[in-house]
């Protein structure tokens, strides 16, 4: 059984109640644990099929209080939905076609294309968690009803039976063109047609996915959904768009922002998508200039506000136009002990600054102002902690944004922004050593996943378990880290079972300074492979930003020693930090470091922790790689390298 099937972008799954009735004989009936409404409960689960094939998921559905959940992602997504989890919002979209359904947590109200409509029962809709992840249920019989199955529920196999929508009416004999086959190769795509399609191409963002129409096309494939799981295209979707005139539709959900060709050939039309390397700059590019979007919505307009001069809107303008004739000067240099970079401008400036990561970024919004040097549009520096300083000039907004680009190896945590009238410095500190602490042996908890009646995920090919390779990985590391003059507890070191809460209790009882869990990734595909990192989102952010504006320099070493007495767990520099040393080690796949507000051993633990997926079982190559000793070792050595990569930071 696997439950460590952690989604590269959903951080939760999610799941639907029917609500009919359904009775059972409780002696021949399979009850798992969950949580619900913070409280383990053991239920009964079932199955679910569609079109008479069970439709994958690790969630089983379950009945609870005479209702079936369901694990809507997996249902929905085998209908042809997009489903899409917010983090921020709580809201779960399922998107067919024309329709889109929005559900909140815990709120028994739904959207269906902006018209708000209540839940069944106003039951709203809730997150149930098994094991490490959290799961959204919610009334299935209507949301099912909305996409337009017919649902049945088979007593004798405990199985809940979906058929798909009633199928289109085709012409056949309308359509002179019919859609044959997608093919994927290599960042390429064919779409194979009986004869040379007509087509209208677009691109939607939000989120980015790329929709091709082929006109006077019949729609001719059993399937509808084809994962492809590559760096830039995570799934196609096609389907049977419109019969009246026969249109058939192909959307690519794109990872992210990229650039793509599009071209017809006699068979069909070829479809290719750029290099992850341009694609990376472009995505860049792209976000830092979406930052300004954010700001915009949350802040209002810079450039039209904050006068205070009771000039009309009129001036204004003239005064802007005025700074477009006569650019502010700018000058950027780092000082010789490499510890400060200072921006300096002829005037006063009004700054806002923004902290992006992947990579690290410092991005300086100097607002209605442009500025005069071309040299900044893009600088590369080197022998100093920031590696690039380009520049952007927002003409609509009237601001220059100046993005200083760190770095290998440095976290924008690192560093402090000082901003004064005319000028801002990037001064990069360390933190003082605490009391009591850095002279002191450090204590680092290793923490094995699963274990016991608990086996985490199994290899496809040999039945590997993760809770073995976990427990290896452990024992492998302790005296690597005890040969560096760590001290080194394991929440477990043999095969047994270690309840969730206990395995972050037992290094916040020692006073632990580091938390380590390890675990081996498995999904459905298995083209899927590589390292991530999974870390708990710090609530509590530290402002890296200071206002020195009129600060004596007294009062400015006094704010940046307040501020640095300041502390946080450093989760995420934790993650980065050994994400990088992992991949680097080892040549895999680097699926980056992921938030997990959910997850139990990282979210309760007091101290820095991470939770390393250090491969795939359900990858051939990694499975095989994760049973050899040089892999192992690799990956051994890169957390003890790791280790001390984040504790020299500290
Ligand atoms: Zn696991």
């Amino acid at each position: 059984m696997t439950r460590c099937k952690l989604s590269f972008i959903f951080v939760l799954l999610t799941a639907i109640m029917i609500s009919f009735g359904i009775s059972y004989a409780a002696e021949d009936v399979e009850m798992k644990t969950f949580i619900i409404d913070e409280k383990e409960k053991r239920v009964p689960i079932v199955n679910v099929e569609l079109e008479g094939k069970k439709v994958k998921s690790d969630v089983p559905p379950i009945i609870l209080n005479d209702r079936t959940l369901l694990p809507v992602r997996a249902v929905a997504e085998s209908m042809g939905c997009n489903v899409r989890w917010n983090p921020d919002t709580y809201e779960v979209t399922l998107e067919k076609e024309y329709k889109v359904i929005k559900l909140k947590i815990d709120s028994a109200k739904v959207e269906v294309n902006g018209e708000i409509k209540t839940l069944p029962d106003n039951v709203p809709a809730k997150i149930v968690t098994y094991e490490d992840a959290g799961r959204t249920m919610v009334p299935a019989r209507f949301i099912l009803e909305e996409l337009g199955a017919q649902v049945d529920w088979d007593a004798g196999r405990r199985t809940v039976m979906l058929k798909k929508p009633k199928s289109y009416f085709v012409k056949e004999q309308e359509a002179c063109v019919t859609l044959e086959d997608i093919i994927w190769t290599n960042n390429s795509i064919k779409i194979k047609t009986s004869a040379e399609p007509k087509f209208n191409d677009k691109m939607i963002s939000g989120p980015d996915r790329l929709v091709v129409d082929l006109e006077n096309t019949r729609f001719d494939l059993l399937y509808e959904t084809l994962e492809v799981g590559s760096d830039s295209v995570s799934k196609i979707r096609a389907s049977q768009f419109e019969t009246e005139p026969m249109v058939s539709r192909v959307v690519f959900d794109l990872e992210d922002y990229v650039d793509y060709d599009i071209s017809t050939e006699e068979d069909g039309i070829l479809v290719s998508f750029a290099s992850e390397d341009k694609q990376d700059e472009i995505s860049q590019a792209q976000e830092e200039m979406d930052i300004l979007e954010a700001y915009k919505k949350s802040y209002g307009d810079f450039s039209s506000s904050d006068d205070g001069d009771g000039e009309n809107e009129n001036a204004q303008t003239d005064s802007k136009e005025e700074a477009h004739d006569n650019p502010l000067g700018v000058e950027i240099e780092g000082t010789q002990s490499d510890q400060t970079f200072l921006l300096s401008a002829t005037n006063d400036i009004k700054t806002n600054v923004i902290f992006l990561d992947s990579p690290e970024r410092i991005a300086i919004d100097i607002v209605g102002a442009k500025i005069a040097d071309k040299q900044y549009e893009d600088k590369q520096l080197s022998g100093s902690y920031v590696k690039g300083i380009r520049s952007y000039y927002y003409k609509d907004e009237d601001r220059t944004r100046i993005v200083f680009t760190m770095a290998e190896g440095i976290y924008n945590s690192e560093l402090l922004v000082l901003k004064d009238s005319s000028e801002v410095k990037l001064l990069k500190v360390k933190p003082p050593v605490k009391e009591g602490a850095g002279n002191g042996v450090k204590t680092i908890v290793l923490d094995a996943g699963h274990g016991g009646h608990d086996p985490g995920a199994t290899g496809m090919d040999t039945k590997v378990t993760e809770k073995s390779i976990a427990l290896d990985m452990v024992k492998r590391l302790r005296p690597m880290l005890q040969a560096e003059g760590y001290n080194v507890v394991l929440t477990r070191d043999s095969d047994e079972f270690i309840d969730l809460y206990r395995r972050p209790a037992i290094a916040n009882e020692i006073g632990a300074d580091l938390f380590i869990s390890v675990h081996v990734n498995a999904t459905d595909s298995r083209q899927a492979s590589g390292i991530e990192v999974l870390y708990y989102p710090e609530t509590k952010r530290v402002s890296r930003e200071i206002d020195v504006q009129g600060m004596s320099a007294e009062q400015v070493q006094k704010a940046i020693s307040a501020q640095q007495s300041q502390t946080t767990r450093n989760n995420k520099q934790l993650a980065q930090i050994m994400q990088k040393s992992l991949v680097d080690a080892t040549g895999a796949v680097s699926r980056g470091i992921v938030e997990r507000p959910r997850l139990v051993v990282i979210r309760e633990t007091a101290m820095p922790a991470i939770l390393a997926e250090i491969g795939f079982a359900s990858n051939p190559n990694e499975e095989r790689l994760l049973q050899t000793d040089e892999y192992k070792d690799k990956l051994a050595r890169a957390m003890v390298n790791g280790v001390k990569g984040y504790f020299e930071k500290q």
